[in-house]
């Protein structure tokens, strides 16, 4: 039997960059895992192409594929469902090939409930740690609305429990390093090894 791949899904708040993260990973053509490519109901953007960037569908061919349970996570997002095939997930994973997912956080965490055995990555906003005070360095804003800014980073940043690692993204080579890093790592796990031995 092969071993199954590594199921690696990157994910975090909205505007925090995880797209454009995901295309400098894809960039390199060492990389060696496979991109699961969403479905979406959003219309394409200029330079977007069907079946690249995303499968561009209907809602109604969207709602049906939920309804034949071919979504293995969808979520609503700004008016448009985003979602994350099944199949070439499981196909993916069952050839021994490892397949990254770059998802939001409703999403990761109805893949994480499924198959709680991938790696969650979550990628935070940089200077997360100082927030506060890079707000008050900066001088614009009211004590009040610090505040808020800071319990609204702190919300949702809770999210962050449910991940294994999280990244910062300061510059996009860095987060980039840091999560093929983790990649090898999880590769290398003497769990992992053991297993691939057992089958010689
Ligand atoms: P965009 O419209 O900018 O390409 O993506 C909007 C958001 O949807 C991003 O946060 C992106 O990570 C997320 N997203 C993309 N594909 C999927 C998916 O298959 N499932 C979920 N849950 N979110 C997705």
């Amino acid at each position: 039997m092969t071993e199954r791949g590594l199921l690696i899904v990157l994910s975090g708040p909205s505007g925090v960059g995880k797209g454009t993260v995901r295309k400098a990973i894809f960039e390199d053509d060492a990389v060696d895992f496979r991109y699961s490519i969403s479905a979406t109901t959003r219309k394409p953007r200029p330079g977007e192409e069907n079946g690249k960037d995303y499968f561009f569908v209907s809602r109604e061919e969207f709602e049906d594929k939920i309804q034949a349970g071919d979504m293995l996570e969808y979520a609503e997002y700004v008016g448009n469902y985003y979602g994350t095939p099944r199949s070439f997930i499981e196909e993916t994973l069952a050839s021994g090939r490892d397949v990254f997912l770059e998802i939001d956080v409703q999403g990761a965490l109805q893949v994480k409930a499924k198959m709680p055995e991938g790696v969650y990555i979550f990628l935070t906003p940089p200077d997360i740690k100082n927030l506060r005070q890079r707000l008050i360095g900066r001088g614009t804003d009211s004590a009040e609305v610090i505040e808020k800014r800071v319990a609204a980073a702190r919300d949702e940043l809770k999210k962050m429990i449910n991940y294994n690692y999280a990244v910062e993204n300061d510059v996009v080579a860095h987060a980039v390093d840091r999560i093929k890093a983790i990649i090898t790592a999880e590769r290398l796990r003497v769990s992992r090894v053991l297993e691939q031995i057992a089958e010689q």
